[in-house]
């Protein structure tokens, strides 16, 4: 016997045998009077009525007024209705056990209407949580069928996109490339949620009017409505993670741009410098076809000076170029400071001519780094060191541990670099004012630093008080060994 069946048996029993016990109390042990009988009948009756289904407590009414009339009413032992009251009882009977019944059901009904449409909301409430954090469009596909899954309790969840014809699902019932012809045409024609086979729901999912893709959601403790809220829900977060995607995208495209511009104008800019310079110098050289000897030669100086700064510029741009890119293939290898140190000072070595070095750098512990990139960034600070400060005076190169880095300080006794400008110096092109003048230099040797020692994941800052000097400190990650 099945369970629904031995409830209900068990039921009929119950029912009929608390009949049977309210008669038998009443006639052999309880004397009352007739209405006290009938009142015990009819409460019985709601009773049952309320808690259990209809047809128990119209049975248990019929039963209970042929029993009333038998056992209770005059004349007692026969089924004569002699009073019309009787007939009066009869119907209050049945009318209590339809009313009661009816009441208890409609109660019931709502009370699990409200019970379904708190755990609906709950579901929803929980999906939307989880999905409104995701940002991607990628992400929100990975993530919605395994979340709707597990919130809505379903046996399997596929979403389909109509957009590359991409199946995501997650649970037990995996679906086969061989079903997206038939997901496909629902996707396409389907403008409300629909049960399909089995106990399956597909909803359709839209952007704006224009079909998108669909769920198919199997088993799910959902109702209709709650189903195509879910179908919303991933609608709008699709929409939403796309809409952030493209305005994160055009952001980017209009920063880009205006780096361009930037750097172009920046360029053109400097560029024009020594060109102007050149042309000035070959215009003298025409103009004077026997020139005296040294002005000559100061004016091919000129020349191979500034064609020199071209060369850098046009070199150093196209460098940080690659960096930002990046194109440059890093080879990274142990490495000790010691010996990037000295190779920098040899590339560099009018620095060492024209200042006294301090040098403190221990061949341990080694560094992970590119030698050739890491090299520059030595050269160039030297150099600046050098370029910012005056003849002969110092410069210090000491390194020391930190936080599992090596941090590497090339210090002078130079100029110093106001506190405004220390940020900006690392910009591409920035000059610091008072020596764009006096100096010669591109404003990007700093910058190419900082591209590079982003690139070993490491950092550049600088310390430094006007007039007092400035001092550049890189850290890198530590090999180990
Ligand atoms: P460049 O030296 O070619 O101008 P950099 O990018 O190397 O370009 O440096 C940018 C600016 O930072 C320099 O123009 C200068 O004003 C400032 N700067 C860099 N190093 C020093 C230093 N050691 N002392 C003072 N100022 C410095």
């Amino acid at each position: 016997m099945n369970s629904r069946r031995f409830i209900a048996v068990t039921r009929w029993v119950v029912a009929f045998g608390a009949l049977a016990g309210i008669v038998i109390a009443y006639r052999q042990w309880v004397h009352v009077n007739p209405t006290t009988v009938a009142l015990t009948l009819v409460l019985f009756v709601l009773v049952l009525a309320a808690q259990w289904e209809l047809r128990y407590a119209v049975a248990v009414s019929v039963a209970a007024t042929a029993a009333y009339n038998f056992y209770f009413l005059p004349p007692v032992g026969t089924f004569t209705i002699v009073d019309p009251q009787n007939w009066l009882a009869l119907f209050t009977f049945l009318a209590t056990s339809i009313i009661g019944s009816r009441l208890s059901q409609w109660g019931r009904a709502e009370a699990e209407k409200a019970l379904t449409r708190q755990r609906e909301l709950e579901v929803l409430y929980l999906l939307s949580r989880e999905l409104l954090q995701v940002e991607t469009v990628a992400s929100a596909v990975q993530a919605a069928p395994s979340l709707i899954n597990t919130s809505a309790f379903a046996e399997s969840v596929v979403l389909y996109l109509l957009n590359g014809d991409k199946l995501y699902q997650a649970g037990i019932h995996p679906v086969t490339g061989a079903e997206v012809p038939r997901l496909r045409q629902m996707a396409l024609t389907l403008s409300v949620a629909q049960s399909s086979l089995g106990n399956e729901v597909i909803v359709p999912l839209r952007t704006g009017v224009r079909p998108r893709g669909l769920l198919a959601i199997r088993g799910a403790s959902l109702t209709m409505d709650g189903l195509e809220a879910v179908g919303g829900l991933v609608s709008i977060t699709l929409d939403r993670a796309q809409a952030i995607e493209e305005a994160a995208k055009a952001e980017a495209n209009k920063e880009s741009e205006r780096l361009r511009t930037l750097i172009l104008d920046s360029i053109t800019h400097e560029l024009r410098t020594p060109l102007t310079s050149i042309k000035g110098a070959a215009q003298s050289l025409l103009s004077d076809p026997e020139p005296q000897a040294s002005a000559r030669k100061e004016l091919a100086s000129i020349v191979e000076e500034e064609a020199n700064r071209l060369d850098r510029l046009v070199g150093q741009a196209v460098e940080m170029a690659q960096l930002e890119a990046r194109e440059v293939q890093m080879q990274i290898e142990p490495l000790s400071m010691q010996m990037l140190v000295e190779e920098a000072l040899e590339s560099c070595s009018w620095v060492a001519a024209t200042h006294p070095l301090e040098i403190h750098v221990p061949d341990e512990p080694r560094v992970a780094g590119d030698r050739e990139l890491l090299g520059k960034v030595i050269c160039n600070l030297l150099e600046n060191a050098a370029k910012y400060s005056s003849a002969g005076s110092p410069i210090f190169v000491s390194t020391e541990v930190r936080e599992g880095m090596l941090a590497t300080s090339i210090a002078d006794r130079g100029v110093g670099i106001d506190p405004s400008e220390q940020a900006l110096i690392f910009d591409r092109l920035y000059r610091s004012k008072v020596q764009a003048s006096g100096t010669s230099g591109t404003g990007m040797g700093l910058s190419i630093c900082r591209a590079i020692i982003d690139s070993h994941h490491g950092s550049i800052a600088v310390t430094s008080q006007l007039g007092q000097g400035s001092v550049f400190t890189f850290t890198l990650p530590l090999t180990g060994n």
